[in-house]
C-alpha cells in the first residue's frame, strides 16, 4: 500500500507541486508562477498546496506531509531559510514551516539541490548507492552529499555549496561575493560567458554560422547540440565548462570518496558523449584511490526531482 505527500519545489521563475507516492511516483502535478513579492508567493503556494489536497481528497489518497524544497541554506529542523535566498530576495530569513496556512499538517523543508540529491538516492539513479555525491548544472551550481545513506547537511546546514569552490583566484566575480567560484564558469551563465568570449576571438565553424553574430541566439541546448555535432568550437566550449566543473568536483571527490557521482541539469540532459568528456577531467584531476571505484551518470529525474524529493524528505524521516 503506497504512501503519499505533497511535495513543492519554489524556483526562481516557476514553483512547482506535486502528489508523489512513496515510490516516487507522481500523482498529480502543477505549477505556478513564483511571483514578485511575499503576498503574491504566499497566495500562490497555498492555491497550489489547497488545488493538490482537494484532489487528493476527492480521489481518496491519505497526504501524510509536505515536503518544502527551496533555494538558501534551510535549517531542516526549524524551517528557516539562513540569510539571503539566491533569486528570490524578499525569501530571505522567511520560515518556510510558518508559511502553509491552508492545513494544518506536518511539513518538512531543505534546500532545493538536497531534495533532489534525496529523490535521485531514493527513487532515481543513486537507488543502491550509500555514498553520493550529486551535481546539478542551472542558474548556478547546485551540490548534495549522500553519506552512509543520509543527506550530509554539515554543522549549519551550508555544506555541498560546491559551485563555489573557488577554482580561478582573482577571476569572475559571484554573487556570493568572492571571485573565481566554480560555478560562474560552470553554470548555464558562466558557460555562455565562455562561449560568447571563445565564438568572438575564432568567428568560425557551424555554431557561429548558426548565431549570424547575435550571441542573444545563445542557448545550452544549441551549444550541447553542436557539441555533439563535432563542432570544433562547440567542443572547445563544452571543454571549458566541463574542466572549470572537473576542477571543483575533483576536490569533493578527493576528500569523500563517493561511490557515485551524480550530474543533473541542462548541460548533463546532451548525453553520453559530454559525461565522458567530464569523466576524463574529474580521472585526470583526483587521486587515484579516490576515482578507482567512482561511477558517473547522469540524473534520471531531470525536472522532476525537487518535487519528489521534497516529499520524501518526510519519509526520511519517518522511517
Ligand atoms: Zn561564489
Amino acid at each position: 500500500m503506497n504512501r503519499f505527500a505533497i511535495g513543492v519545489d519554489i524556483g526562481g521563475t516557476a514553483t512547482k507541486f506535486g502528489i508523489i507516492a512513496d515510490d516516487g511516483k507522481i500523482i498529480r502535478r502543477l505549477a505556478r508562477d513564483t511571483g514578485r513579492d511575499m503576498g503574491g508567493f504566499l497566495g500562490v503556494l497555498n492555491d497550489g498546496i489547497c488545488t493538490l489536497f482537494d484532489f487528493a481528497e476527492d480521489r481518496g489518497y491519505n497526504i501524510s506531509h509536505i515536503g518544502i524544497a527551496s533555494p538558501g541554506a534551510v535549517n531542516i529542523e526549524t524551517g528557516i531559510i539562513l540569510g539571503s535566498c539566491p533569486n528570490i530576495p524578499f525569501l530571505t530569513d522567511v520560515n518556510l514551516k510558518a508559511i502553509v496556512s491552508c492545513r494544518d499538517i506536518k511539513i518538512f523543508a531543505d534546500n532545493d539541490a538536497n531534495a533532489a540529491c534525496w529523490a535521485e538516492t531514493v527513487v532515481g539513479v543513486g537507488k543502491g548507492f550509500e555514498n553520493i555525491l550529486y551535481i546539478t548544472i542551472g542558474t548556478g551550481v547546485g551540490g548534495g552529499i549522500v553519506i552512509n545513506g543520509k543527506l550530509y547537511h554539515g554543522s549549519n546546514y551550508g555544506a555541498a555549496e560546491i559551485g563555489h569552490i573557488i577554482i580561478h583566484p582573482g577571476g569572475r566575480k559571484c554573487g556570493c561575493g568572492n571571485y573565481g567560484c566554480m560555478e560562474r564558469y560552470a553554470s548555464v551563465p558562466g558557460m555562455i560567458m565562455s562561449a560568447k568570449h571563445i565564438l568572438a576571438r575564432r568567428r568560425s565553424g557551424k555554431l557561429w554560422k548558426i548565431i549570424d553574430g547575435d550571441f542573444s541566439k545563445l542557448t545550452p541546448k544549441l551549444i550541447t547540440r553542436e557539441f555533439n555535432n563535432g563542432d570544433i568550437v562547440a567542443m572547445e566550449i563544452i571543454d571549458k565548462q566541463a574542466e572549470a566543473l572537473a576542477q571543483g568536483v575533483a576536490g569533493a571527490i578527493n576528500l569523500l570518496n563517493p561511490q557515485l557521482l551524480i550530474i543533473g541539469g541542462a548541460i548533463s540532459e546532451s548525453g553520453r558523449k559530454y559525461i565522458k568528456r567530464l569523466s576524463k577531467a574529474i580521472t585526470e584531476k583526483t587521486f587515484p584511490a579516490s576515482n578507482v571505484k567512482l561511477k558517473i551518470r547522469r540524473a534520471k529525474l531531470g525536472g522532476k526531482a525537487g518535487i519528489v524529493g521534497a516529499a520524501m524528505l518526510g519519509w526520511t524521516v519517518a522511517n
